[in-house]
């Protein structure tokens, strides 16, 4: 059985940069492009098959079809996205609602938790993560009295650090910063504050009261900083929650992996190598299907791995 590599989608994004073209070699011709969509069904950006069985179907076509490489998963659709975030500008100040607020107030929609893991920080960049307010009816009057610098908390990032982003924290990456995030397939979000920019002369809109509906009060660090589960020298659990598991894994020459879960969702952040005979470079995005057994790898390099 092998691996299914996959086109990414890419999203030209007013705040992205062009990391992702000198970085990760990807060729696009776009400027400013912000995300790239490495795994994803989500029907804004569904990616390609590259090669084998399966050669140019979409993926939400492969889940839909094919479901027997996916195991045992009970989704109507694929499960997770995984994005590359490439800011060149401050993202504007969000929260995403849980599933039982958005299935009652976005139209059945799932709720989004996401994670993130920072493939480079510029020096002096920070991340925003949380807030300062005590009770739901602080963060209603910092809001509604725009107390940002008191209600806003901003910390120090770096390379390498990991935020897992459970529904109801407040979140925003900065200008800056390069990540890869795993997510739920969903696109529910609320903006909270969007640092009084214009486009095209207007503000964009802000969902303040539904913001205030879903932040939790007050703010946990703990909730945020995920499991940090070291396995082996050379692998790391990133977090564990109801919607994924997330790995760092390092290969320095060979390695063989198992690790539990259904199908496995691989991005290849750094460096190159192999997974059984198939080529792999820095930027790569492929799934390993059920029934594939373990994963052998050669090379020298850095990937992220998730499941539902
Ligand atoms: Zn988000």
């Amino acid at each position: 059985m092998d691996i299914i590599k996959l086109k990414p989608v890419f999203k030209q994004m007013i705040w992205g940069g062009n990391k992702l073209r000198e970085e990760f070699s990807y060729k696009v011709d776009m400027d400013n492009v912000g995300e790239c969509w490495g795994i994803s069904a989500h029907p804004n950006g569904d990616c390609t098959v590259i090669g084998g069985a399966y050669d140019g179907k979409y993926l939400s076509q492969l889940y839909a079809e094919h479901h027997e490489l996916f195991g045992d998963i009970v989704s109507d659709v694929f499960p997770l996205l995984t994005k590359i975030i490439d800011a060149k500008e401050d993202l504007s100040i969000q929260v995403h609602p849980n599933d039982e607020y958005a299935k009652c107030n976005e139209q059945g929609s799932l709720g989004k938790t996401e994670c993130w893991y920072i493939l480079d920080a510029e020096p002096e960049t920070t991340i925003v993560v949380g807030h300062n307010a005590a009770t739901r009816e602080d963060v209603a009057n910092m809001i509604h009295n725009k107390c940002w610098k008191e209600f806003i908390r901003e910390i120090p990032v770096k390379k390498g650090d990991f935020f897992q982003i459970n529904p109801g924290t407040v979140h925003a990456i900065k200008g800056g910063t390069l990540i890869l995030e795993t997510q739920q397939n969903s696109d529910i979000t609320y903006r909270v504050y969007d640092y009084d920019r214009l486009t095209d002369g207007k503000p964009r809109p802000l969902h303040v009261e539904k913001s205030i509906d879903v932040i939790n009060a007050p703010f946990c660090a703990e909730d945020v900083a995920g499991d940090n589960e070291v396995i082996s020298d050379e692998l790391e659990k990133l977090v564990g929650c109801d919607y994924y598991n997330v790995w760092k894994l390092k290969v320095n020459n060979s390695t063989n992996i198992s690790l539990d879960g259904e199908f496995f969702l691989v991005s290849v952040i750094e460096g190159t190598g192999y997974i059984g005979g198939t080529k792999l470079d820095k930027g790569d995005h492929f799934i390993v299907p059920h029934n594939y057994g373990k994963m052998h790898f050669d090379g020298e390099m850095e990937l992220i791995i998730s499941c539902p």
